[in-house]
């Protein structure tokens, strides 16, 4: 951060200068530093910026400059002035929260609108005068055939997330939109990701824009240390258990692959005794904002999510996120990870993968140019917790063996037959298989120390023993080690 350039020194409305003083903010973050400026002047504008880097302040700020030094002759009813566009509820809430923040000291009215609620308390509230918007396509197109919203007044135009937009299939939403808005406007788009479809998208919307980015495209921040405990499928519910409760995280964000999975992983965890809640697509906004609340206050630990779910949730400072599997998308992971280490903070990322996910750990690694360190989890003990006739048999001791082969030696191709070393060099096919020869023979786990799969050392904990010893911070050093 370039401590040499304030928000005062941008020009910013004393108004303006007051909220970000009562909000705690000393620096403009990189993306406000290079998008404050360009959105002043008035001009186009393209940035790189995912969650977490301070972008929503970076267009909020200049636009409420904006109308504050250009106000409206007459302020009128269901009219905007400024249109800002984003893909989910949580996002839209979260936005209008800022707007409000940032707004707290002058007149200006910002109102947020999304689906899967009542219609008419957007209604009676349109009735009202307006002069910033924050919605979901959707339900601002069903306003607009209802006439209950004119767009015709629209000044500035935010596109917010608008990579995750088009994922979702928004396109058609998004050019219908564009068609009820006058042609003279100032157009701004954010979006984690430069892909050909944004770039095209940003074609047909954007004049001359400046581009602004803060982070390489898919880097992931230096603030988030990444790891990967190796595990089989089966064992990953009880191992996100043992190392929520034995490392102390009271705020950890887990992510699965689907919404069903997200629901069976929660009420799994409220079993083993956790706080933990769900968020997701098919949960209706009031589970998901009592969820989101109770994560932010401390009374859930645990939030278990999908990528569509957590996209744009703005929780200050979560020191933990968890994949409980990898994403398909070697791009999600990047965006997950980036729900840690936000504003100057340090944060962690941790992967449960088993076999079938080699293949997307090196799609991820390939992406960010990183290699995860594989880590073991210390009184991590499989073969105590499953049932029996869930036990860990020779079969599953082979498969481990063979993922901490796969893992060391680079290889992408996991359960294909071959194996790696455990140096990390291919093994020529006349060298004896020595880590599959630790197999014991007798079904029971040996002290091969598969990743993941690292013997109770005797004496070790019982999982709820050292509850008061936990460190707040939720730091994992005493139980997650390296696994060399
Ligand atoms: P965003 O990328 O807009 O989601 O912002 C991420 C987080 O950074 C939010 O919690 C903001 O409150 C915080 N934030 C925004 N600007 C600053 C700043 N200049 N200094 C410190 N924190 C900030």
């Amino acid at each position: 951060m370039d401590t040499s350039i304030t928000f005062a020194s941008l020009g910013l409305a004393e108004p303006l200068l007051r909220a970000v003083h009562d909000a705690g903010y000393t620096h403009p973050t990189p993306i406000q530093a290079q998008a404050i400026p360009r959105v002043m002047e008035g001009g186009d504008l393209l940035a790189a910026a995912q969650t977490g880097t301070g972008k929503t302040a970076g267009f909020t700020l200049p636009i409420l400059h904006y109308l504050i030094k250009n106000p409206a002759a007459s302020r009128q009813a269901g009219r905007p002035r400024v249109l800002v566009l984003t893909p989910t509820r949580e996002l839209t809430a979260q936005v209008e929260e800022s707007v409000r923040l940032y707004s707290q000291h002058t007149q200006i009215r910002s109102m947020v609108m999304f689906g899967g609620v009542n219609i008419n308390p957007q209604i009676a509230a349109l009735k009202k005068p307006l002069d910033i918007l924050v919605a979901t396509p959707g339900r601002l197109l069903d306003h607009a055939q209802q006439k209950t919203l004119d767009l015709s007044g629209v000044e500035i135009l935010v596109l917010d997330e608008a990579d995750r937009m088009l994922d979702m299939g928004f396109i058609h939403d998004i050019r219908r939109v564009l068609r009820l808005l006058p042609a003279k406007r100032q157009n701004l788009l954010f979006s984690a990701t430069f892909s050909d479809e944004i770039r095209s998208l940003a074609q047909g919307i954007l004049r001359n824009p400046g581009e602004v980015s803060v982070a390489r495209r898919n880097t992931t921040s230096e603030l988030v240390s990444q790891q990967v405990v190796m595990t089989e499928q089966s064992h990953k519910r009880d191992l996100l258990s043992h190392i929520i409760r034995e490392s102390g995280w009271h705020q950890v964000l887990v992510f699965t692959r689907t919404k069903h999975g997200a629901n069976r992983l929660a009420e799994k965890l409220v079993k083993d005794g956790l706080t933990a809640a769900a968020i997701h697509g098919n949960k209706s906004q009031a589970a998901r904002t009592k969820a989101l609340s109770g994560f932010k206050d401390g009374k859930v630990a645990v939030l278990v999510a999908t990528d569509i779910a957590a996209r744009g949730l703005d929780i200050d400072q979560l020191p933990q996120v968890v994949n409980f599997e990898l994403p398909n998308v070697p791009e999600d992971y990047v965006h997950r990870i980036g729900r840690t280490g936000r504003a100057g903070s340090t944060g962690s990322a941790l992967s449960l993968v088993d076999s079938s996910e080699i293949k997307l750990l090196r799609a991820i690694e390939r992406l960010t140019k990183q290699t995860i360190a594989p880590i073991t989890v210390e009184g991590w003990n499989p073969g105590a917790m499953v049932t029996a006739d869930s036990a860990p048999d020779a079969r599953e001791k082979r498969a481990l063996a063979r993922l901490e082969g796969d893992l060391r030696g680079g290889r992408q191709d996991a359960g294909a037959g071959r194996s790696g070393s455990r140096d990390g060099r291919r093994r020529p096919s006349s060298e004896p298989r020595q880590s599959q020869d630790n197999r014991r023979g007798d079904g029971r786990r040996s002290d091969a120390r598969a990743p993941g799969n690292r013997p109770a050392r005797s004496g070790s904990a019982a999982p709820t023993a050292r509850r008061d010893a936990r460190p707040q911070g939720g730091r994992p050093a005493a139980l997650l080690h390296k696994a060399d």
